[in-house]
């Protein structure tokens, strides 16, 4: 038996934010990031709509990009304190992914941050409070998905969080919040967006019900992503429904290593003074792990269904798999995204020298491969990596050499 489970309430289009207005309760706390929500004049509007169904309204503000642990446990406390009905979490992936695990620990004081990263071992939610989920950025799709990640900076590790009870109750995806994007936000959200349909599409988990979402939103997004980035406003509003889409297809058919890798090197050179963020990362590393799934002949089938749809030409299945790489490939070329981390520069664009050592990098790199294959998001990948492959799929996302292994 397999499930397929979505926020029962989406409302989409521009104005929707207004949906808030509808929502029955007593108590809201809005869980909001760095400031951009309320510097748009959106976080105002959401308390107004609120108050006027008739709640009371306190706000969390101030979550991180990456959020900790320590964070988590700071917005859970202030949720005991005022005991919402509704949490009501806007912005992007990381104020989101932190609301839904602040949620986990306000129904359940006694759970431990490990107990709620034990994979589907979430206990009954929605005794306490119902969950409303508001996205700003067109990427992580958490707005409709069971996943929320969160950073233990001691350990330099981002850890899913993934079951079911945290799909939230209300989507809502409104492309007005997504127009305040900055540029490099876009090719970082957009090129996850992708990542996030493709890997869905080639998981061992995928389904009926979630290969026409994932094949659509890629079609969407090669069609608008690139100028999205480039300031056609239009093409921003079609790719946050996109991302939504890709969002509904892997928060059911889950993902592959191509996230495993990103979860686990995302801050592991943060001493060195930068992330190597999530959406960059994916971008980064999505052709490798398609040249090292493609041995596996299933997935090399559907790649080339990938490359079909996408009408990226090709005679045999080999050379399908080959377009849709090269494609990938100019899509960071167009959207300004290193190849390889050796490339990577602290401020995510490409550069002579990246911020990441090599010696640092190979030092490293047994315990990164050893922790990404440990990584939720490896069981459906359609290959499963030795220890010994995966330093070597590592070192070809490292340098940008070829995968023939
Ligand atoms: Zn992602």
């Amino acid at each position: 038996m397999a499930r397929f489970t979505l926020p029962r309430d989406l409302y989409h289009g521009k104005g929707a934010l207004e949906a808030l207005k509808t929502f029955k309760g007593n108590k809201a706390m809005i869980c909001v990031g760095g400031g951009s929500m309320k510097r748009f004049g959106f976080l105002d509007r959401a308390e107004q709509y609120l108050k006027e169904a008739g709640m009371e309204v306190q706000l969390f503000e101030g979550i991180e990009p990456d959020p900790s642990v320590e964070t988590v446990m700071k917005g859970a406390k202030a949720m005991m304190e005022f005991e919402p009905d509704w949490i009501i979490a806007m912005g992007g992936g990381s104020p989101i992914d932190a609301a839904k695990a602040m949620w986990i620990k306000y129904e359940y004081p006694d759970i431990t941050f490990e107990d709620m990263c034990k994979v589907f071992g979430i206990p009954a939610l929605r005794k306490k409070a119902h969950f409303c989920a508001i996205s700003s950025t067109s990427g992580t799709a958490t707005e409709v998905t069971a996943f929320s990640i969160i950073t233990d900076y001691e350990k330099g590790i981002k850890y899913p969080i993934a079951d079911f009870e945290i799909t939230p109750d209300v989507a809502i995806v409104d492309p007005d919040l997504a127009e305040t994007m900055p540029q490099k936000l876009v090719a970082h959200t957009g090129m996850d967006a992708m990542t996030h349909a493709i890997e869905a599409y080639v998981s061992t988990a995928n389904c009926d019900f979630t290969d026409p979402l994932a094949l659509h939103a890629i079609k969407m997004i090669q069609n608008d992503l690139v100028d999205s980035y480039n300031g056609d406003m239009a093409k921003r509003d079609s790719m946050h429904n996109a991302q939504c889409l890709a969002g509904m297809a892997f928060s059911n058919a889950l993902l592959g290593i191509v996230h495993s890798m990103a979860h686990k090197t995302g801050a592991a050179f943060a001493d060195y003074g930068a992330h190597i963020i999530h959406g960059a990362a994916n971008a980064m590393y999505l052709p490798k792990v398609i040249a090292f799934n493609a041995k596996d002949e299933t997935a090399k089938k559907r790649y080339g269904d990938i490359a079909d749809f996408m009408g990226l030409g090709g005679d045999s299945l080999d050379e399908k798999v080959a377009l849709l790489i090269a494609y990938l490939r100019k899509m960071n070329d167009d959207l300004k995204i290193p190849h390889c981390i050796k490339n990577y520069g602290a401020d995510s664009y490409p550069a002579e020298q990246g911020f990441v050592p090599e010696e640092v990098f190979l030092e490293r790199l047994p315990e990164i491969a050893a922790n990404a294959i440990l990584d939720a998001c490896t069981g459906s990948n359609p290959r499963q990596p030795s220890q010994e492959e995966m330093e070597k799929l590592l070192k070809c996302c490292y340098y940008d050499t070829e995968v023939d292994f």
